[in-house]
Order: C-alpha cells, then sequence, then structure tokens
C-alpha cells in the first residue's frame, strides 16, 4: 500500500469539469501506459496488475472530511498521477461515494483495460468516463502509448465498444493528437471511422500544451486543429487551450507559495509538488496559470525540465 500522505487533492479549477475533486488511487506513475507526451514523467511502474493500492476506507474516511468542508466541488474525479482502473475497488469506491454525495462522478482513464467486463462493470455506477484513444493504427498505438506488452491494441479499442454498449453514463472520448505522428490524413480517416463505431457523447481533442516526457512530442497547431473538429463533427471539441478564467483562480497562495519556491531556484515538477506537499496534478493546474500569465517559463537541462521565473 502506498505512503502517500493524501490521496485527494484539489478542487482544481478544470474548463471541462468546473471545480474538479481529484481522487488518486495509484500511486505516482503506476500505469499501463507510458505515453510519449505523458506530463508526469516517465512511467516507473508499467503494470497491468490490479490491487489495492491505496485502501479505499482511507479514501473514504480522506474524503469525508473534505466534503464536510462545504467547499464548491463539480466532480469528483478519479484521475491523479496513473491508471485510476488498476485499484481494484474502484468499484467500489464509485458505489460508496454515490451513497455519500450527490456530486457526480467523473474517471478519467487510458481505456486500456476497458476489455477486462469486471472493469467495465465498475464504472457503471459513474455518471461520466473519459477514455483516451490517442493512435488509430497499431503502429501508432506502440510508438505513443509505449503500453504493457499484454495490451493489444484491437483488443484495446474492442473493449471501448463495448463499454459503450454497457455503460448508461457519458463518454467523452480524449484524442491527443501529436504533430507528425498521428496527425496524418491516412489516421485521422481511421480515427473517425473508429470513433463512428464508440459514439462517444462527446469527442475531445487535445495536445502537446505541457512539457512532455519525450522533447519530440510537439503541438498541433491550432488551425490543423481547428479543420480535425470540423471534420469530426458537431460532438467534437478543441480542449487543448484550456485557458481557465479568473473566476476559477481558487487558490491564489499557491500561485504565490509556487512563485516563492521557483524564486530561490529553478524546481523540477516534483521538487514542487514534494516541497509544497501538494499533488503535482494540483501543482501543473497552477504552472499553467503562472505560464499564461508569463510569470514562470519551463526550460530543459540535461534530461531534466524546470520552472523558474521569467
Ligand atoms: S496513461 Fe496517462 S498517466 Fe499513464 S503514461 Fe499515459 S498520460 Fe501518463
Amino acid at each position: 500500500m502506498s505512503i502517500n500522505k493524501s490521496y485527494i487533492y484539489g478542487p482544481v479549477p478544470s474548463r471541462r469539469l468546473g471545480f474538479s475533486l481529484g481522487l488518486d488511487l495509484v500511486p505516482y506513475k503506476t500505469c499501463s501506459y507510458d505515453c510519449i507526451y505523458c506530463q508526469l514523467g516517465k512511467t516507473t511502474n508499467k503494470t497491468v496488475e490490479r490491487k489495492e493500492y491505496v485502501n479505499k476506507d482511507i479514501i473514504l474516511s480522506q474524503l469525508d472530511e473534505v466534503l464536510k468542508c462545504d467547499e464548491q466541488i463539480d466532480y469528483i474525479t478519479f484521475s491523479g498521477s496513473g491508471e485510476p482502473t488498476l485499484n481494484s475497488s474502484i468499484g467500489d469506491l464509485i458505489k460508496e461515494i454515490k451513497k455519500m454525495t450527490q456530486i457526480k462522478v467523473a474517471v478519467l482513464t487510458n481505456g486500456s483495460l476497458l476489455s477486462d467486463g469486471k472493469i467495465r462493470y465498475e464504472l457503471n455506477p459513474a455518471d461520466l468516463v473519459v477514455p483516451s484513444l490517442d493512435a488509430a493504427l497499431q503502429t501508432t498505438f506502440e510508438r505513443i502509448n509505449r503500453s504493457d506488452s499484454s495490451i493489444e491494441f484491437d483488443r484495446m479499442v474492442n473493449g471501448l465498444l463495448k463499454f459503450r454498449e454497457e455503460f448508461k453514463g457519458l463518454i467523452w472520448l480524449e484524442v491527443m493528437l501529436i504533430k507528425g505522428i498521428n496527425d496524418t490524413i491516412k489516421e485521422i480517416g481511421l480515427f473517425k471511422s473508429i470513433i463512428s463505431k464508440i459514439v462517444p457523447d462527446k469527442i475531445h481533442l487535445n495536445t502537446v500544451v505541457r512539457p512532455p516526457t519525450e522533447k519530440y512530442c510537439l503541438p498541433v497547431p491550432e488551425d490543423e486543429l481547428t479543420r480535425f473538429k470540423s471534420f469530426f463533427g458537431k460532438n467534437c471539441e478543441i480542449i487543448a487551450e484550456s485557458r481557465i478564467s479568473s473566476k476559477r483562480r481558487k487558490r491564489k497562495d499557491l500561485g504565490n507559495k509556487i512563485l516563492g519556491l521557483i524564486g530561490r531556484r529553478p524546481c523540477t515538477l516534483s521538487d514542487i509538488s514534494t516541497s509544497l506537499s501538494v499533488h503535482p496534478n494540483e501543482v501543473i493546474k497552477y504552472l499553467d496559470i503562472l505560464q499564461k500569465d508569463n510569470k514562470i517559463i519551463y526550460v530543459e537541462f540535461g534530461e531534466k525540465g524546470y520552472y523558474k521565473p521569467v
């Protein structure tokens, strides 16, 4: 079991989910994928082994405490720093949370384990599931997602199709487009054909906007994203430029703390998260805001990326 201090972070402002309270069910970078664009760095524990990485009673008791604070929360979101469906208690957790509160429950997943009927069943009580689909071809899948060797592209896609048949809630399919890797005319056409079978409620086009694990991962330009959006049809949205309105800038103090810290010395994401005892996913949101306000910049040195004041 992980010894992480807190499995709950936020609520963090999110364009798609409003104020989202994050629940992290696995230790840092425990994932079935090692995506080249991952903003959290290389996967350190690539696995498909399901177990109770974090005890569900601890999560529920921490959640109970947060809910008592009466903060604005629009979604309780299973996301975090790895693949949440790897936690074998995810189904029980969703059921228990639905008993505790009326707040909607969302699951952000890479979708790799939806070929398993048990996992599809466990996600059923959620209100919203946001799976990823980053490739329309086996070769591109291998290049981008660098999955555990037991995961096959066709089975993964089939899992998404079956999930659509069984799940009664909303499915927003996220497609991460990377320049020169999965944005060819051929691949985009194949994406459309697969997505037309999945019939998600929304298609969310994303591209590389935060420092990726691999430097060669480049964003698809905005005008091309706009063309792809029209090609995919009316339920497609571009989420790449997720500017957070000032109304949603909840924790000014956190922004200031980050500025204070990196003012002393340039820091990596992990340095900031550890020094301030704040979950990396929450730190990332505030780094975004500070970058957009031109207060900080991201620089690479050797194998690592650092944030420092402008
Ligand atoms: S699935 Fe998510 S957490 Fe896992 S490597 Fe890919 S982007 Fe990172």
